[in-house]
């Protein structure tokens, strides 16, 4: 065997990147290494969509630590390497080319690969999907020559994508399969705000549209909808969610299949071997221990945070409260809690003012909450959340009230 590492990561990605930060923060002095099958040390993906593809951002602020950082903690990157198996009997791995690597414990923080849509003409040049740096360049590169621009999904993706293509002032269409935006992640309230939105800064968005087939001999010149219609387009942008990157694990072993199934301390069914971040199926306490994986940096850090400490000694359950953010135009939403599930949506304040919330019930307890532009709600609505507050539809409508009111209300001797 060339190498071995006490703590071998594989993804060198948000996750992977907090699982050495916080080892070695904890004072871990074990060897550590990072394998990634990108080029670049560990970056935000967030800023892809938002402020890196809008040309707001370079590249360099947007990396997660300077390269300085890596090399005074001696954490090795070993970049441009993909891992293709497992052996969890012999505890390495083995990578593209052909190198075996050992470990003490392995953490599998891979993320996953954009889904890309299973179409005739589907896997055209000029049809891009977004996970990476290289991504994002590709699809920057393209939108600058591109006179008209589809966009397909109606996620967070593509309509952050939508709102940038905007705002540089492109010919933007983006098409919906489902009957309304943002379906697997808001309730209906904030759908219809979001839609209005993009069509009012001029987004031509069709909902409940079908995608038959990407029209193109040596490129995308056109999508063709279920209806016959064809929607002539430059530029086909993709963001209709990701396939979890687990296939090696899950051939080593592993439980899973949408993800590779976890506990609350993140680890695998083999032996000295966890999985965090997009990747991980989990029983999360903030979805009544449904299994599901949660897309989001908080999930990634947090369950990354879980690992460190349970590998120095400290273990403790995964329960954080999910959390996520959304930048599109000038609206800023943030999010607390999960909505999916919910039984009643109270509106607070009026969307019409650009500065409003949205506050998810289920049997009368409060599970989520939705912040556009209205911040103080949303850092006062993680605690309700949190603390799965009862709260009467009228009580949390009423925005003259802060939230965190509503906490001393419902402690309070009667
Ligand atoms: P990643 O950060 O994806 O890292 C995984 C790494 O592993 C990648 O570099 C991958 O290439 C590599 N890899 C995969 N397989 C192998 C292998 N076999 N061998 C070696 N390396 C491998 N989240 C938010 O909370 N807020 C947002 O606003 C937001 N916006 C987003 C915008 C975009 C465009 C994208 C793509 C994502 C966004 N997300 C957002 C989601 C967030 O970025 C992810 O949830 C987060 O990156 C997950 O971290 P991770 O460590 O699980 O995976």
């Amino acid at each position: 065997m060339d190498l071995r590492y006490d703590v071998l990561i594989v993804g060198a990605g948000h996750g992977g990147a907090q699982v050495a930060i916080m080892l070695r923060t904890q004072k871990f002095e074990g060897s550590i290494a990072l394998i990634g099958d990108e080029p670049e040390l560990p970056y935000e993906r967030p800023p892809l969509s938002k402020e890196y593809f809008a040309g707001e951002k370079e590249f360099e602020r947007i990396q997660l630590r300077p390269a300085k950082y890596w090399d005074e903690r001696e954490v090795t990157m070993l970049l441009g390497k993909r891992v293709v198996s497992v052996d969890p009997a012999a505890h390495n791995v083995v990578t593209e080319d052909g190198e075996t690597i050992g470990y003490g414990k392995l953490v599998w923080a891979t993320g996953g690969s954009p889904r890309m849509l299973p179409i005739p003409g589907g896997d055209l040049p000029g049809v891009q999907g977004v996970r990476t740096r290289a991504d994002a360049d590709a699809m920057k590169a393209a939108s600058e020559t591109a006179g008209q621009i589809v966009v397909v999904g109606g996620g967070y993706i593509g309509l952050e994508a939508a709102a940038v293509l905007r705002k540089a002032g492109k010919r933007v269409i983006l098409l919906e399969a489902l009957d309304r935006v943002l379906a697997r992640v808001a309730g209906n309230e904030l759908s219809r705000f979001y839609e209005r939105e993009h069509r009012e800064h001029g987004v031509d968005l069709r909902l409940g549209v079908c995608v038959d087939a990407i029209e193109g001999e040596t490129h995308v010149t056109g999508v063709r909808l279920a209806g016959g219609e064809v929607i002539p387009a430059d530029l086909v942008i993709v963001g209709v969610g990701i396939v979890p990157a687990v296939e090696p694990l899950i051939a080593a072993g592993a439980e899973g299949g949408n993800g590779v199934l976890v506990d609350s301390l993140c680890k695998t069914s083999l032996p000295d071997i966890y999985a965090i971040g997009d990747c991980a199926a989990h029983e999360n306490h903030f979805a009544e221990g449904v299994v599901i994986r949660l897309e989001s940096v908080q999930n990634a850090n947090d369950q990354a945070n879980v690992v460190a400490k349970g590998i120095i000694g400290d273990e403790a359950p995964y329960h954080a409260i999910p959390w996520f953010w959304s930048n599109q135009y000038d609206l800023k939403l943030q999010t607390a809690g999960l909505s999916t599930g919910h039984d009643r949506a109270v509106m607070r304040s009026d969307p019409e003012n650009r500065s409003f919330s949205v506050i998810y019930l289920k049997d009368g307890r409060v599970i989520a909450i939705d912040c556009v532009n209205a911040t103080r709600d949303y850092v006062q609505g993680r605690m309700i959340v949190t603390a799965g507050l009862h709260a009467t539809p009228e009580q949390l409508a009423d925005a003259e009230t802060p939230l965190k009111e509503l906490l001393t209300l419902a402690h309070s001797p009667t």
